[in-house]
């Protein structure tokens, strides 16, 4: 198994404390791995710095030619990071396969041809005697953070974009799930220059937070949630870097009376639950019109009992483990408080499930109302709720109070209603009359809380180029 940290184009091993990587499908450790040392973390910056100069001036069509051979060692090398995603964070196998590595694969694609395609301000005479030009350069030195819960398509909707615009990556994996990237490591290291691509292996405030606030990093991209975003935002406010926050969400999920209830439920219990309900868009504050309230939360508790959990290798197997104890038990908190409201109504699951592994059962919570923690704040596993509403205007108020601004859905055969629906919806995304389907030319990213900053689509590469304006006098 590849452990070391890629520094300067070396496979070298941490020299920090180690770490305990875990399989939360068993709870058992699958190796343990020595964090990076606060030298290292400055070795890879200061690498990613001198490798800049070289790697900016090199032309689009240089960079695209090596993010597709990245993109071919990727799919190379499929069924291994797939094992490695798989065991580290108990998503079933297949799906890891089938779902996760053909999308990591495609944002390169897309990126090494993005690279080409930048558009901008037509050059001019917009003063009398003098001809103005656009730039869009390369920012310098991006430090980037990942989550644990797509591993490796956030390293991939980082680094895409980073390397497309010219600049030089250290990229830090959450602590939790670091394998497949320390993998991607390898296979980057037999492509790339040195110094351009550099991988750190650590928690967040002995490696995270020197990297971060390193004077020689220009721009910070985090995939996590509010409160690092925060810190890190507050952290290096003394250094004016440039953020790229992708932070939590909580997706309302509106269903009308006029809905095809069949296929909205059939959409939550995919959307609502895929990788364990652990997503940011994940289809979980659902909203029901009072017409069809009983029918569907009778409908979509009897889909959501009949999903499959169980070990990754097992081709029945749906929903996979939470991703530690910890967040076990976080969730497991949300559902006991949740019980303890006469209001709400526990449909099915609502459970931990006995055993070694991280398991929590697929969950629906009925009657939930718009002021319910359940209903406000992440959960981030496998629980939705249910709140009934009266009409357009009560679901779309209810819909935006919330402190976050990711994504959102509509369901409803009602064209007129869609999209005044689309146009006042407070979120970086509504889907209509289905939900979670992303693609890599089209933007992520949220409103609020849950940040600012695009990742995939020619706005996230333009979000790693700073714009410039170059003015000659005749
Ligand atoms: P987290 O914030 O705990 O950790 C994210 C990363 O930040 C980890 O690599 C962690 O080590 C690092 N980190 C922690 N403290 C740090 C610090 N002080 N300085 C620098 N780095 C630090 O988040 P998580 O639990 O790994 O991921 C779940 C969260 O991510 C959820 O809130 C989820 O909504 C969010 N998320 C958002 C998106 C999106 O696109 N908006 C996508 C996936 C996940």
């Amino acid at each position: 198994m590849q452990t070391s940290l890629l520094i300067n184009g070396q496979l070298i091993a941490g020299e920090g404390e180690k770490l305990a990587v875990l399989n939360p499908s068993l709870g058992s450790t699958l190796v343990e791995i020595p964090e990076a040392s606060l030298a290292q973390v400055d070795a890879a910056v200061c690498a990613a710095d001198a490798a800049f100069e070289a790697w900016s001036q090199t032309t689009p069509k240089d960079r695209s030619q090596l993010l597709l051979q990245l993109a071919d060692a990727i799919d190379a090398h499929a069924p291994e990071l797939a094992r490695l995603e798989s065991d580290n964070c108990g998503k079933p196998y297949i799906a890891a396969l089938n779902d996760e590595l053909p999308g990591v694969a495609d944002v390169f694609r897309f990126f090494a041809g993005a690279s080409r395609c930048l558009q901008g301000s037509a050059a001019g005479e917009y003063l009398a005697g003098h001809t103005s030009m656009i730039r869009r350069d390369p920012v310098g030195v991006v430090a980037s953070i990942a989550p644990w819960n797509y591993p490796l398509m956030m390293a991939a909707w980082k680094l895409g974009p980073a390397l497309a615009a010219g600049n030089t990556v250290v990229i830090k994996p959450s602590e939790q799930t670091p394998l497949s990237t320390l993998k991607l490591a390898q296979l980057m290291a037999e492509i790339f220059p040195a110094g351009v691509i550099n991988v750190v292996f650590g928690r967040g405030p002995t490696v995270g937070k020197p990297l971060t606030s390193h004077p020689k990093v220009r721009m910070v991209s985090l995939t996590g949630s509010v409160a690092t975003g925060s810190r890190i935002i507050a952290g290096t406010a003394d250094s004016v870097k440039r953020m790229h926050m992708e932070l939590g969400g909580k997706a309302p999920v509106i269903v009308f009376d006029d809905a095809d209830i069949d296929a909205a439920v059939e959409g939550i219990r995919t959307f609502g639950f895929y990788n364990a309900g652990q997503d940011c868009t994940a289809a979980c504050r659902i909203y029901v019109q009072k017409g069809i309230y009983p029918e569907f939360v009778r409908k979509l508790a009897e889909a959501v009992s009949s999903i499959r959990y169980g070990l990754q290798d097992d081709p029945e197997t749906e929903l996979g483990p939470l991703i530690t104890l910890q967040h076990l038990e976080r969730v497991e908190g949300f559902v006991q408080r949740a019980r303890e409201q006469s209001h709400i109504e526990v449909v099915t699951g609502g459970k931990r499930v006995a055993g070694p592994g991280f398991f929590f059962e697929p969950t629906v919570l009925a009657g939930a109302r718009q002021g319910d923690e359940v209903v406000r704040n992440e959960i981030f596993g496998p629980v939705v709720s249910v709140t009934e509403f009266e009409d357009e205007a009560q679901a779309l108020a209810w819909a935006n109070d919330s402190d976050y601004g990711l994504a959102s859905s509509v369901w409803t055969h009602d064209v007129g209603r869609a999209h005044r629906m689309a146009a006042r919806l407070q979120y970086g995304c509504t889907w209509v009359n289905t939900h979670f389907m992303l693609v890599s030319e089209m933007p992520h990213g949220g409103a609020k809380l849950s940040g600012y900053g695009k990742d995939m689509s020619m706005y996230g590469l333009e979000d790693y180029t700073t714009i410039r304006h170059v003015m000659f006098k005749h």
